[in-house]
């Protein structure tokens, strides 16, 4: 008998208050088998301080037990503090405190990879629009200090940045290196399609599952992951794909020759098992 094919979206995220885990549900009714459950900020856990990050943590965490209990879907977590969090902690506490406060964020984050309840720190990294140049190195600050605390746990790191180019790519791969984290190890979330190695310099890219995206990223090769970034939140409706998308198109894709069996495979089995060290069944 044929194996079933895992099917892996590795960005979504979910809140306990809007669809939460109907939106799992719709996932695993259209064929889905695994998700990355990445760390959202919360409305109604603001962040002041650095400790503050350990109680939205713990939504996040129950929603994946959420999900654990009402479906068969593997769920693997990443926390971090969002990016686009240091604009408010800048206004709120300064770029110095700002900057102390991401850092305890991943500190936090870091603690429940090395309890098991998470297996990356992400998404992080710094705003995907452009900010003031002194904003700028403080988040770099932030991703370089991110990289070394993966690499002393043994996990993966996941991006959230601008839209990378290979000038950001090679800037990503320097940080890596800097830390000594294994550039395999580091995702770029909400990726361009740049599957070369010699464009990606080794990161592993992740990529919405949009036809024209997949077909340019398999100029490349297979080496990269799909997502939704399902942000399951009713203010913003559209604003990224439904949480069936992943298993929907892979099935589409696959019955109509786009994506091939083998291709399938690599993407939602053996890159999301060798980037975070988990097994996809
Ligand atoms: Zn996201």
């Amino acid at each position: 008998m044929a194996r079933r094919l895992p099917v892996f979206d590795n960005h979504i995220h979910l809140r306990a208050e809007y669809k939460g885990v109907e939106a799992a549900k719709l996932f695993e009714k259209a064929g889905g088998t695994a998700i990355m459950l990445t760390h959202t900020p919360y409305d109604e856990i603001p962040i002041g301080h650095g400790s503050d990050y350990d109680r939205a943590y713990r939504k996040t965490l129950a929603m994946a037990d959420a999900v654990r209990s009402a479906t068969s879907l593997q769920v693997f977590v990443a926390l971090a503090p969002y990016p686009v969090e240091c604009m408010h902690l800048k206004e709120v506490v300064g770029l110095e405190g700002a900057v102390a406060a991401m850092k305890q964020g991943i500190d936090l984050a870091a603690r429940y990879v090395a309890q098991g309840k998470a297996v990356a720190i992400g998404e992080t990294g710094r705003p995907h629009f452009p900010v003031g140049p002194e904003l700028q190195r403080a988040c770099n600050e932030v991703m370089e200090y991110t990289m070394a605390a993966a690499k002393r746990l043994g996990c993966a790191v996941i991006l959230h940045t601008e839209d990378p180019t290979p000038e950001t790519f090679a800037e990503f791969a320097a940080m890596a290196e800097r830390a000594g984290l294994d550039k395999n190890r580091v995702v770029k979330h909400h990726s361009t399609p740049l599957t070369r190695p010699e464009d990606n310099r080794g990161l592993v890219p992740s990529i919405l599952a949009k036809e024209e995206l997949l077909v340019e990223a398999l100029k490349g090769g297979p080496r990269f992951m799909l997502e939704t970034d399902y942000i399951d939140d009713p203010r913003r409706p559209g604003a990224v794909l439904g949480p069936a998308t992943v298993p929907r198109k892979t099935k589409a894709w696959i019955e109509r020759g786009v994506l091939t069996e083998d291709q399938a495979w690599v993407i939602h089995k053996e890159m999301p098992e060798r980037t975070y060290r988990i097994r996809v069944e």
